[in-house]
């Protein structure tokens, strides 16, 4: 099919859910995409910090083909080798002693509000349920990922919401504090928000989070479903900031590409799960695992935190270059490759032209360019984006 066949088949049967962008790429190699017409696509996107090793990594794609041979799917009525040690790797490089595996991250924060609630009742008494969240958070698609989320652009018109959550202003410790209350369980929120436009946390907010946790007797939940996994030039974004989480999610990059969540949690908290309490038909089966384990091995081992740091760094420093040549970007933002250019006008003009010129980028939240490429980018790729960002910033004062 060309480009204009799978465009119309797609509107015609696909629910509308997605403002989609006209191209449909067929093939994708490390940080390069092609669409029908062999048209080719340096890929800063890389779906959304999922493609972290680049696409069709080798290892992954090996990894997969042979565990699909083999076995795809048991139920977790029985043990699964491929989830077993995708655990041991996640539990040996983080603070987390257990995990649960899932297929999304909106699925792995649900399973983390479900936990939170459940150690609260057991810790505190059946009172306590009510849990805290950063105002422009993200968190998910689903009921209660749509409720944790604090943006009312994603609850609109799916009323009436679940009931226990409370909003505060990000990095605000005064606003944190007073909201707290006799019926709190959990804070949770993003070391680095993503889709709010790149803001990362502060040392200081965290570690004053963590303080206010350990007084209150509340867990601390952290969504690393965008920014782990080597995205911050740490394994886990938390490590970037000194404290650690009672429980954290993950999805994105964990597969590599394919499709996998998990939720991890110190001991003490994991326990407070039964067998019975929580479960996912598809979590954790053998090919997601055998996928999250290859693309795990080639974060931790594969030089990739090295070059997201290394590139990463001259990439902010390239795009802090721009600054002072366009008048209308406001600042650039970010930790280790996942960097966000907020601009003082609206983006999408941008993220239009650089399409058209072979550079994918997406815009978050109206005003803010982002950019998620593969972890294995060189700085070549960097050089070639921002020669072609900077020629459409110049071409397009807004
Ligand atoms: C993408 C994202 C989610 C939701 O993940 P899905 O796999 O789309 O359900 C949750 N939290 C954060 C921080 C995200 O970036």
């Amino acid at each position: 099919m060309n480009t204009d066949e799978i465009m119309q088949l797609s509107d015609k049967y696909v629910m509308h859910t997605y403002g989609r962008i006209p191209l449909a790429p067929v093939r994708g190699e490390g940080a390069r995409l092609w669409d029908a017409e062999g048209r080719e696509y340096l890929d800063f996107v890389a779906g959304i910090a999922v493609n972290s090793l680049g696409h069709c990594h080798p290892a992954v794609v090996q990894a997969v083909q042979e565990q699909v041979a083999r076995l795809m799917h048991v139920s977790n009525l029985y043990y699964i080798e491929t989830q077993a040690r995708l655990a041991e790797i996640l539990v040996a490089n983080s603070c987390a002693d257990r995990a649960f595996f899932c297929n999304s991250g909106a699925e792995a924060n649900e399973g983390a509000i479900k936990l939170a609630r459940k150690w609260a009742k057991k810790q505190h008494g059946p009172d306590r349920y009510e849990i805290i969240t950063a105002e422009n958070s993200f968190h998910g698609r689903t009921l209660a990922t749509i409720t944790a989320t604090g943006q009312p652009k994603y609850q609109k018109g799916f009323e009436p919401l679940p009931q226990g959550f409370r909003y505060v202003p990000f990095k605000d410790l005064t606003a944190l504090t007073a909201a707290i209350n006799e019926h709190t369980c959990a804070i949770m929120l993003e070391p680095v928000q993503g889709e709010s436009g790149v803001r990362p946390a502060t040392e200081e907010y965290l570690t004053g989070v963590r303080q206010l946790c350990d007084q209150y007797g509340l867990l601390m939940i952290f969504d690393e479903v965008q920014c782990g996994l080597g995205r911050t030039g740490k394994f886990l974004a938390y490590q970037n900031y000194g404290v650690e989480p009672d429980i954290f999610t993950l999805a994105k990059a964990l597969g590599g590409g394919f499709p996998i969540g998990a939720l991890l949690a110190k001991e003490t908290v994991a326990e407070a799960f039964a067998p019975g309490d929580h479960a996912a038909t598809f979590g954790g089966n053998p090919l997601a695992c055998a996928a999250g384990i290859a693309a795990m091995q080639t974060v931790l081992n594969g030089g990739l935190l090295e070059n997201c740091n290394q590139v990463g760094a001259y990439f902010k420093e390239k795009l802090q270059g721009l600054v002072s040549k366009h008048s209308f970007i406001k600042e650039v933002r970010g930790l280790g490759l996942m960097l966000g250019l907020e601009l003082t006008v609206p983006g999408v003009g941008f993220v239009n032209a650089c399409r058209e010129r072979g550079l994918l980028i997406n815009c978050a939240n109206n005003t803010v360019l982002r950019f998620v490429p593969p972890l294995t980018i060189t700085t070549g790729d960097v050089d070639r984006a921002v020669a072609i960002l900077d020629a459409v910033l110049l071409e397009q004062p807004a």
